[in-house]
């Protein structure tokens, strides 16, 4: 099956006995999203000389991974509307991308390369913990799903996702307090340091709706290609950061 997405309006092309369907429209997420965006932002006043764009790939690592395993058929998703309260998807096995372990390991690979990249400790120390926090904040929203390493039958998840409300309040309230903590990390250097920022905001809004109350998602494949577009986050992040000073203590 060939698939094209576009991000966030996914109009998913799919080949079916010779006819392209065209399934416009929001689909839905692939993990927890603003949360792991949120503790990005957050991370800026620890690490005032890393890229918003760069605090964000680590935050989102795990989920930029998985979708090239998932289009690999490394790792298995499936679509299962009404899987919960917020999320249509079945993890059904994610164990080089989401266990612990592997989150650790990830977190390590991330912030040495950035380490030997860019000789900045103290980010490379806040871009290791990014990675692995976001097993800890996954493991709060996804029901039992989660490994901790790829070879054993433990599985976490506390299950926020089975309380729409809970869902809302948690995502919108860590949101919030991440926009607030990079606001007062930064000030704008000129129009898009304000203008784009909002933008930014108001586009991770958008596809945070998108995921929650949109259609689900048509297949995997789907579900894979539109994780993927996660990657404009990173450089839209980057791109607003740019045009915005750390407060150096
Ligand atoms: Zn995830």
């Amino acid at each position: 099956m060939a698939g094209l997405a576009q991000w966030p309006w996914r109009f998913w092309y799919e080949r079916e006995l010779g006819v392209y369907k065209v399934v416009p429209g929001f689909t839905g997420g692939a993990s927890m999203i603003l949360g792991h965006y949120a503790v990005a932002m957050g991370a800026k006043k620890f690490a005032p000389r890393t890229s918003l764009g760069t605090l964000i790939a680590a935050a989102i690592l795990l989920d930029l991974i998985w979708p090239a395993l998932v289009l690999l058929g490394i790792e298995i998703v499936s679509v299962t509307p009404g899987a919960t309260a917020a999320n249509p998807l079945t993890f059904v096995s994610y164990p080089w991308s989401h266990s612990l372990l592997m989150s650790i390991v990830w977190g390590l690979v991330f912030a040495g390369g950035y380490f030997v990249a860019r000789r900045y400790e103290a980010g490379a120390i806040v871009l290791g913990l990014l990675v692995v926090s976001h097993w800890v904040l996954d493991g709060v929203v996804h029901v039992p799903d989660l490994p901790l390493t790829p070879w054993d039958n433990v599985r976490i998840g506390l299950g926020l996702w089975n309380s729409l409300a809970l869902t809302l309040a948690v995502e919108l309230g860590l949101l919030g307090m991440g926009v607030w903590m990079y606001l007062r990390a930064t000030s704008r250097r000129g129009g898009i340091g304000s203008w784009g920022f909002a933008a930014m905001i108001g586009l991770m809004l958008l596809v945070f709706a998108g995921a929650i109350f949109g259609p689900p998602p048509p297949n995997a494949s789907a579900v894979a290609w539109g994780g993927m577009g996660q990657w404009i986050a990173v450089a839209l992040a980057a791109w607003v950061d740019k045009h915005r000073r750390a407060n150096l203590p």
